[in-house]
């Protein structure tokens, strides 16, 4: 039985409104087993767990760790030879990107995720080559990867039954490019492919197999709407009911996709998945940008989640997301930092700030923008509600799994900070990752200091910079022109694909200035 007292200067449980964080001064959390038994001060934990290990941190403030709830791949696309495009041109435009091994890649972004105070990730998985076998060596990797280093992960490998460049079938559309390449390109298309029932029994395999680690859950993740049929979204829906895990949706995150929802079913694609049933608590809806007003009442009205991936929607050009809008109306609403962040790293803290400064809509009304508070809540509480782990998870409360990261608050606001700004504020508004002392997650400690307790980061650095530094292989360099010669392809099916009225996402339709 492991008991572990971990007392800082500030203990935040959780938040209690948008303007409120709940803080202990002095405080102190008692875990066993990695589940938090009480909170409140030393002395009192130390009397319900005399023998327990002891840590303190009398210059920082504990938060709940933060979860990342949207995520995909470790090196960054950037890093990889893919710049920021559109969206859609971006998909293409990755095609090229060079394989990595997924236990290094995995790691790369999970040591920055724990650097800057993630403690669990929404792992949404796909892409992968080679059929049934070949997918579930990646995700196990993966998931083993996130184990090894002590990270708690959500994982999910996203269902793509259809349309895997375009918004139309891969064989039309390769039918349309010149003979070689369309064949070339199919061939690729094609390695992706794994029939339906394959997604339904990965799962329950990797959920088999999955028994016995604490750290890591299997979820559902039908990839986008034009990815999926409505018969497979039916099924998937059922398939996550019957085992009572939630599922992950990229919902209308560009304009082209509110287009192709139009095409598709003559209404928008929130309304499509509301009249197919699949929405509720269960759900999280992966960007949102072009949701509507109306859509937006439906996800309020059926409990569904929203994934806010706010560096990402500027990256590719998606828009601007209605954040306030979804906060006014008491929307779950998490944090993910999608493929990277604004800086091409995974710093949550950065996040954090860029989201609350963001939607900093003109006008007075200090209601209408987001708060610290809210946006900590965004990255912990509510982001838990996005995964696997639920409740269990998000907030220092008793009962809770054990996840938290030490802030130094010395290191975050030296030389000065007024005290006239409330702790938390300052924290969130100045704090870097250099500040992030110590993080632990599952009542253990991973991170203290610069260094991983479990996983040596510099061995793992430069055993990528060894392997990426050789020349490309054969298959690579294959793959890179076909990428390079589809790319003038794509950009042009999507050429006249929209409807003539302004690019306008209700973010923009609805302000008053
Ligand atoms: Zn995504």
């Amino acid at each position: 039985m492991a008991e572990l007292i971990v007392q800082a200067r500030w203990v935040v449980t959780g938040i209690k409104d948008r303007h409120t964080p709940i803080v202990i001064d002095d405080g102190a959390v008692l875990s066993r087993d990695g589940v938090i038994v009480a909170t409140g001060q030393i002395d009192d934990m130390l009397k319900l767990a005399p023998t327990a290990e002891v840590r303190k941190y009398p210059d920082h403030a504990m938060l709940p760790g933060f979860v990342n709830s949207h995520h995909h791949v470790g090196m960054t696309p950037l890093q990889l030879g893919s710049p920021d495009h559109a969206l859609e041109l971006w998909f293409a435009s990755r095609m090229p990107a060079r394989r990595l091994d997924l236990t290094l890649d995995t790691l790369y972004s999970a040591f920055e995720m724990i650097a800057s105070g993630v403690t669990t990730v929404q792992h949404i998985h796909g892409w992968m080559p080679g059929g049934y076998d070949a997918i579930h060596g990646a995700a196990t990797k993966v998931l083993n990867a996130y184990r090894s280093l002590g990270m708690r992960a959500s994982y999910c490998y996203a269902v793509r039954e259809q349309n895997r460049l375009v918004y139309e079938a891969d064989e039309d559309f390769c039918a349309r490019l010149p003979a070689p390449l369309g064949d070339r390109l199919h061939h690729l298309l094609k390695s992706q492919a794994l029939p339906f029932d394959d997604f339904l029994r990965l799962f329950d395999q990797l959920s088999d197999e999955n028994v016995g680690h604490g750290l890591t859950r299997i979820q559902l993740a039908p990839a986008n709407l034009h990815w999926c049929t409505d018969d497979g979204l039916l099924a998937i829906n059922e398939k996550a009911t019957s085992r009572g895990v939630p599922m992950h949706m990229h919902l209308l995150e560009t304009a082209y996709q509110k287009e192709y929802a139009r095409r598709r079913t003559g209404k928008t694609a929130l309304r499509h998945l509301h009249d197919l049933g699949v929405l509720g608590a269960h759900m999280t809806i992966g960007h949102g940008v072009w949701l509507n007003g109306e859509d937006i009442d439906i996800i309020a009205d059926t409990g569904t989640c929203i994934c806010h991936n706010c560096s990402s929607n500027f990256r590719l050009r998606s828009g601007l997301a209605p954040l306030n809008v979804w906060e006014a109306k008491g929307i779950t609403v998490g944090m993910g930092l999608d493929e990277a962040g604004i800086n091409d790293d995974r710093d949550m803290l950065s996040e954090l700030r860029l989201a609350l400064r963001v939607h900093r809509t003109p006008g007075m009304d200090e209601d209408e923008v987001p708060t610290c508070a809210q946006i900590v809540k965004m990255a912990t509480e509510a982001g838990g509600m996005t995964t696997s782990f639920g409740n269990e998870i998000g907030r220092l409360d008793a009962g809770r799994l054990f996840d938290a990261c030490l802030i130094n608050w010395t290191k975050a606001t030296y030389p000065f900070q007024d005290p006239d700004i409330p702790m938390l504020d300052a924290l969130v508004q100045r704090a870097k990752t250099g500040a992030v002392d110590a993080v632990f997650i599952n009542g253990e400690i991973v991170y203290e200091d610069g260094r991983f307790t479990k996983i040596d980061r510099d061995a793992v650095l430069s055993e990528i910079a060894e392997i990426l530094g050789k020349p490309r292989s054969p298959e690579e360099i294959e793959r890179r022109e076909l990428g390079m010669a589809v790319f003038p392809h794509v950009k042009k099916f999507y050429e006249g694909y929209l409807p003539d009225e302004p690019l306008q996402p209700f973010y923009a339709a609805s302000s008053r200035v």
